[in-house]
């Protein structure tokens, strides 16, 4: 896997749990991150909707050897569980295992605190409420300085959201065209429960962490767990 290191800045800041303000990306093509899960992971915002979807045309793994089957051992298949999170969230293996490792310091049930802290990231509730179309859209859009968070500028994708923060574009990118159109198709296809959003005024509040059964069942995260905790 491709990954481009620019800076790596470890910081320490309210709300930030793990190091961040890092500039490393990986720069796999997305629906190639799709096809080597075997499934939409919803990368490419709203192409993603449409028949043009890599996993429609070709849903198996990329490469030479993509259409041989074999079996995954215990082990490759929470690899496979691994990477697929990572990917969905975007997030370079370091820091996911530093996400992990907080969600297991926390009470309670390490997989539901594993995604709570996922879901409560900025650039992850940026996407929700439509600031993004998909959530690198959507983080990219936090970096440039374009959503406020309980009206002051925040512009760390990892920053953790609370219950009750209000999250809002800032007046400068309320024209921005990639944004309206992004809050528009999220319109369209309705917001997550624990969002109270306002199309109009661009803003929305994080109402709580969600609950398990309020997300995905695409993610089975009991065999991340069990991988990190081997
Ligand atoms: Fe994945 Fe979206 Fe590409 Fe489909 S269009 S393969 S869901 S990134």
């Amino acid at each position: 896997m491709l990954h481009l290191y620019l800076t790596m800045v470890v910081g320490h800041q309210k709300n930030v749990v793990f190091e961040e303000i890092t500039l490393a990306r990986n720069l796999e093509p997305k629906c190639k991150q799709c096809r080597r899960e075997g499934e939409k992971l919803f990368l490419k915002g709203e192409k993603c909707f449409t028949d043009k979807c890599a996993i429609e045309r070709r849903n198996y793994p990329p490469g030479q050897h993509g259409q041989k089957k074999g079996r995954l051992s215990d082990y490759g298949g929470q690899l496979r569980e691994k990477q697929k999170v990572r990917k969905i969230y975007g997030i370079l293996e370091r820091q996911f295992h530093n996400i992990y490792k907080e969600a297991d310091k926390r009470r309670g049930i390490t997989g539901d605190n594993l995604l709570q802290l996922l879901e409560s990231r900025l650039d992850n509730v940026a996407y929700h409420m439509g600031f993004g179309s998909s959530r690198s859209e959507a983080r990219q859009v936090v970096r440039h300085n374009c959503i406020l968070v309980n009206g002051k500028r925040v512009n760390i994708p990892a920053y953790i959201v609370r219950s009750g923060d209000i999250i809002e574009v800032t007046q400068n990118a309320r024209s921005q065209l990639r944004i309206k159109s992004a809050i528009e198709a999220a319109d369209g296809r309705n917001f997550p429960s624990w969002i109270d959003m306002d199309v109009k005024g661009m803003k929305g509040v994080f109402k709580a962490k969600p609950e398990r059964s309020d997300l995905s069942t695409m993610i089975n995260e009991s065999l991340v767990v069990e991988l990190y905790s081997k």
